[in-house]
Parts: C-alpha cells; sequence; structure tokens
C-alpha cells in the first residue's frame, strides 16, 4: 500500500503496491507480543494475553535496575513471578513486600527474601533522583530524573511545577513538558503511597543534613551554573563512589553532570589526568580544566 500525507496530516491511501513489482517480502502478522507472549487475537485488536501485566514487569525490573532502586537480588525471574502473582502493580507495591509475599515466589529462600527486603529499605532513603527514574516517567531517564531532582528539590515541588515550569528545565522543552505533567498526574496515586510508606520523597535523600549537599547546606551549591563531566574511575576521597552517584554528588552541589567534553564543559573530573583518555585529549584540545578527585573534594566537599 502506498500512503502520502494530505491535508496536513491525514494519511492518505494511494494504492496497493504489487509485492512482485515492489520487491518486497509480504506482511507477516505477529504471533506474539513484543515481549513473546502469545496473543489473544479473538477480537479486531489483538492483545496479549498477560495483559497489563506484560508492560508492568518491564516498568518493574527497571524500577529495582541498579542505576534506579539498585535491590539487590531482586532478578527478572522474581520480578515477573511477583508481577504475574499480583504482588508487584507498580512501584510503591515494591515498597510494600513482605517477607512472606517473597517467599511465596517459587524457590525464594529466606535468607534472599531477607536480602531483597534490606535493600527495598535501603532503597527509602536513596537521592530523589533514583525515586523519579524509578517511576518510569516517559522522557526522563537517568540524568533527566536527577536534573529534576536538583531543580525542584522534592517531589512536592516537581508534582507542582506547571508546564512553563517543566518546559523551562535544561532539556525539556515545551514538547514534553505537558507530557511529563500528564505522567505526574496519573502517578499521583503511586506518589501519595511512597510518601504514606516513607520513602524518601525530599529530595535529599541519604545525605545527612551536616553532608555536602545535605539540608545543612542548602544554600552552599558549591558548583551552581558549573557542567561537569566525569571520566574514569574515581580515586582519593570519591574512590568510593561509582560514576552515577559521583553525577548524584554533582547534581547535589547544584553542578549539571554532563556526559561529554564540549566547549560548554566547566572541567572534566578525572584520575587520569592527562594520560590519555579521549575525554582528557578533548579536554586538553578545547582547553577545558583538568580537575582530578582530591582537588574537587578540597575545592567543592
Ligand atoms: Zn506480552
Amino acid at each position: 500500500m502506498v500512503v502520502c500525507r494530505a491535508g496536513e496530516v491525514i494519511p492518505e491511501l494511494v494504492g496497493r503496491v504489487d509485492d512482485e513489482a515492489d520487491g518486497s517480502a509480504p506482511f507477516v502478522p505477529p504471533t506474539l507480543c513484543p515481549r513473546g507472549h502469545d496473543l489473544d487475537r479473538s477480537g479486531l485488536i489483538w492483545r496479549c494475553t498477560t495483559g497489563r501485566a506484560c508492560a508492568i514487569g518491564a516498568g518493574i525490573r527497571y524500577a529495582v535496575s541498579r542505576d534506579c532502586l539498585d535491590i539487590d537480588g531482586m532478578g527478572e525471574v522474581i520480578v515477573d513471578a511477583l508481577v504475574a502473582s499480583g504482588a508487584v502493580n507498580d512501584v510503591a507495591d515494591l515498597f510494600e513486600l513482605t517477607a512472606s509475599k517473597l517467599m511465596a515466589v517459587e524457590r525464594l529462600g529466606e535468607a534472599n527474601a531477607a536480602k531483597i527486603l534490606e535493600g527495598i529499605e535501603r532503597a527509602k532513603t536513596l537521592p530523589l533522583g533514583r525515586i523519579i527514574a524509578a517511576l518510569g516517567i516517559k522522557g526522563t531517564g537517568r540524568s533527566m530524573s536527577r536534573r529534576l531532582a536538583s531543580h525542584f528539590g522534592s517531589m512536592a515541588a516537581l508534582q507542582a511545577a506547571s508546564i512553563d515550569e517543566l518546559a523551562g528545565v535544561d532539556g525539556i522543552g515545551p514538547v514534553k513538558a505537558p507530557a511529563i505533567v500528564d505522567e505526574l498526574a496519573a502517578l499521583a496515586p503511586v506518589i501519595d503511597r511512597l510518601e504514606t510508606i516513607g520513602v524518601d520523597l525530599g529530595g535529599t535523600g541519604g545525605v545527612a543534613s551536616d553532608e555536602p549537599g545535605g539540608p545543612g547546606h542548602a544554600a552552599e551549591r558549591p558548583l551552581a551554573g558549573l557542567a561537569v563531566c566525569v571520566t574514569g574511575a574515581m580515586t582519593g576521597p570519591l574512590a568510593s563512589l561509582s560514576r552515577d552517584e559521583v553525577n548524584e554528588l554533582i547534581e547535589r552541589l547544584g553542578g549539571r553532570a554532563s556526559s561529554s567534553v564540549s566547549t560548554k564543559t566547566s572541567f572534566l573530573l578525572t584520575a587520569d589526568g592527562d594520560s590519555g583518555t579521549g575525554k582528557a585529549k578533548k579536554a586538553a584540545e578545547l582547553g577545558v580544566e583538568v580537575v582530578s578527585p582530591e582537588t574537587f573534594a578540597e575545592r567543592y566537599l
């Protein structure tokens, strides 16, 4: 079939393309849903036989992953079993898991259940950006979630943000902003439950008040207005932090973590100095300052 754009957006069917003339393979309808489940083909619209659970599983698998809630021991098989049994339908349900709900999953022993519950407890105090990421708001990945957290400071402020306010956040703009507002409105019941459960939605999660970037330092945002790119493993005072945690620290200190070096980069944070990583070379070319973890700690922590 040849389809044209007509009258602005309405597609117009112009004519049939003969398979042989076109040389393309004939259309083969799918037999499984995109995630490999059987399809219910009894109606005009084919649906996955697992229903809503099909997409919930993917969302929950993302929510428990290392970059979101980082719940150790909660592999795909366990998530899928919890979703299939109806024990977990959304992110809030994760925080309401109990040992007995977990041990109802086939072959999940007491020790593993305890480990998962520990991870869930720990997730309650993660930085706000992680919780926002776990909600799986369309159009917001990890770095956008961190940016939203550092821009608004709390889930309540994010929820109260107008389309204009959201559109003003670097990287969102007028197209994404209304969609994010809609998503947040739809997620309101889940967010309410997270608050009731005691998940830290204040934006300072896991940071004690006397730590850098904590509430006691609310006025101190030494990296405000600076774009920082991080590369390589950290050393010295930052040695224990993963890349994501370093990026979170940068954003808590008011800076913006960027993934590449450009003329807009304020400095490159790396332990490798000018010993030859691609980013260090780029920084040298562009005259971007290279800062070691030790110097970073001295200046900003
Ligand atoms: Zn499916």
